[in-house]
């Protein structure tokens, strides 16, 4: 699966957002391929189109795509010269696909901040430093080890080194890897290196209930995030930890008291998925109408492998309808008689919202 790391200072309200986002969750037994750890949470990605889907299907059950969310709590100043934990959180955000980056955008004296007072900017540099620092150290090592192959001859190691040296100021003066320019060969050659600061990243800035406008602290965190290619998403955690507790009506009806078309959180998913340039296609049958999740660009094969590992080794074709024809046609009979069925191969390259079914040897 794919997994966005939950990061942040303490006190910013990184378990309330969590413990909003695994309550809103989905049971568990429903997936069977996915192990669940007491720190991950396994949240339906928000889709209108399934029920669209559904009602001209009419199936026995629907079910949405899933993301990870990992809380990584526990980062702190130090973390990268080992202190504490910190090199155990380090290495575990070392294995999500994204950061989701929690950033105190709130006032409340009665909640101790720990550098006691509210500043995004000085919040989100102790955490980036921690993670350039690290960076730092992986990059440097890489490149005393490179060095000696380069000398040996190797080309790759030669280039390798090349791109490391060109990241180790930017590293060493705190900034984040993704704010450079680099080529598809450039990361390509450091890709093994799993770097924390070349990671998708989201701030995720908690608010006041009235925080989402004339906000000094939100703007603050977007000028940040600007600059270094990232995205920011505000939320009110304490109020999507109060819509996490209800039931569906009430949850709708205090929403519309606040003026909230859809709660918070789903923004937070959506972003998610869209950092990890993932998207979905559908398989629509009388059992079950389903979300899946692909990376953009993957081809019909490693989509069928997504629901089953059998299904790309003994891939023969797909048969494949847009999402909107079957919408239009009402259904797979009436898209196949307007022509609208198409026949693809192993090289097609799925489409975001296309409706499939899949042949294949056993
Ligand atoms: P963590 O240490 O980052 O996991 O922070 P917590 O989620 O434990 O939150 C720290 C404290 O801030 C708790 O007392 C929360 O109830 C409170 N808190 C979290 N989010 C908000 C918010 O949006 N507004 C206000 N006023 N308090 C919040």
């Amino acid at each position: 699966g794919f997994k966005c790391g939950i990061v942040g200072l303490p006190n910013v309200g990184k378990s309330t957002l969590f413990n909003a986002l695994t309550k809103a969750g989905i049971e568990a037994s429903n997936f069977p391929f996915c192990t669940i750890e007491p720190n991950t949470g396994v949240v339906p990605v928000p889709d209108p189109r399934l029920e669209a889907l559904a009602e001209i299907v009419k199936p026995e059950r629907v079910l949405p795509t899933t993301m990870e969310f990992v809380d990584i709590a526990g980062l702190v100043a130090g973390a990268s010269k080992g202190e504490g934990l910190g090199n155990k959180f380090l290495a575990n955000i070392r294995e999500t696909d994204a950061i989701g980056h929690v950033v105190r955008c709130f006032e409340d004296e009665n909640i101790v901040h720990v550098a006691n007072k509210v500043s995004p900017a000085s919040d989100i540099e102790v955490i980036n430093t921690e993670l350039a620092l690290a960076d730092l150290d992986s990059c440097e090592r890489a490149i005393l080890r490179q060095q000696k192959r380069a000398k040996g001859g190797d080309k790759d190691a030669k280039f390798e080194v090349s791109v490391l040296e060109k990241m180790r100021p930017v590293l060493d003066e705190g900034h984040m890897l993704r704010s450079m320019d680099l080529s598809k060969e450039e990361l390509a050659a450091v890709n093994y290196l799993n770097f924390l600061t070349l990671k998708p990243t989201m701030y995720i800035a908690n608010v006041a209930e009235d925080g989402f406008e004339n906000n000094p602290h939100l703007d603050a965190v977007r000028e940040i995030a600007a600059k270094e290619n990232a995205v920011v998403v505000a939320v009110c955690a304490a109020i999507e930890s109060e819509l996490a507790e209800m039931d569906p009506e009430d949850r709708d009806e205090f929403m519309a008291d606040l003026g909230l078309e859809e709660p918070g959180l789903d923004r937070v998913i959506r972003a998610g998925y869209q950092l990890l340039d993932l998207h979905t296609y559908f398989t629509a049958g009388v059992k079950e109408v389903r979300a899946w999740t692909v990376p953009v660009g993957a081809c019909a094969p490693q989509a069928a492998g997504v629901i089953h590992t059998d299904f790309e080794r003994g891939f023969i074709r797909a048969q494949v309808m847009s999402y909107d024809d079957f919408i239009a046609y009402k259904g797979e009979a009436g898209a196949k008689e307007a022509g609208k069925l198409r026949v693809e191969g192993k090289t097609y390259v799925v489409k975001d919202g296309d409706v499939m079914h899949f042949l294949f040897n056993v």
